[in-house]
């Protein structure tokens, strides 16, 4: 099964060459797909139970799963910062049990984030913000923690430039752009071409991904 990964976030359960972000109760995997399983901090995070997190870690076992996610923290929506604060913990906890990463949803929180990866003990598990339409000042933080950074359809051109090329990646999540136009506009901003920036993207998602 070729694993090559392009797109390292997207909600499409058809997408190839990606990681399909899915809540673990809707987890249903097909043939030659590969996934990331979490609970979304906009839906209902305060109402998991265990039993939920059971099923979660169930899902994240099986060999299509290749991260945790996506998980996160928005100032601007969803629970409060508590327990989004919470889910996001438990979420870490999983990844490092079953070394994976975990793909994350960053909305104005990246010191929340980063502090409950601290607090936890958890500073060793690897996360890639996906989405990053921050400044130069977020990513160089999260870069010093660490972290992938993952850039979409829209994102801030001075924060891409300071990205190294060994922590980048590229995702459509839900715009409706292909990975193809992604990478032309990423390529352009970094002055390479769209098939260096695929080279790059693929490459780190392989390295990124790749089980223990
Ligand atoms: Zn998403």
């Amino acid at each position: 099964m070729n694993r090559a990964i392009l797109d390292i976030h997207t909600h499409r359960l058809d997408a190839t060459a990606a990681l399909i972000a899915v809540d673990p109760r809707q987890f249903d995997p097909q043939p030659s797909r590969w996934y990331a399983v979490g609970f979304h901090p906009w839906h209902g995070i305060d109402l998991l139970t265990d039993a939920d997190y059971d099923l979660l870690e169930q899902c994240a076992a099986h060999p299509q799963v290749l991260a945790i996610g996506e998980t996160g923290m928005d100032t601007l929506r969803g629970a409060t910062l508590d327990e989004q604060g919470a889910a996001l913990a438990r979420h870490l906890q999983l990844a490092r049990r079953m070394g994976l990463p975990v793909i994350v949803h960053n909305v104005r929180a990246t010191q929340h984030i980063l502090s409950i990866r601290h607090k936890a003990g958890l500073d060793d598990v690897v996360l890639a913000i996906h989405g990053m339409r921050g400044n130069e000042h977020v990513a160089r933080t999260l870069l010093d923690a660490g972290c992938y950074l993952s850039f979409g359809a829209r994102f801030n051109p001075a924060a891409l430039l300071a990205t190294p090329h060994d922590r980048l990646l590229i995702e459509t999540d839900e715009a409706p752009t292909s990975i193809h136009e992604v990478a032309a506009s990423v390529a352009a901003c970094l002055h390479l071409t769209a098939a260096e920036i695929l080279d790059i993207a693929t490459s780190n998602a392989e390295t990124l991904l790749t089980k223990p």
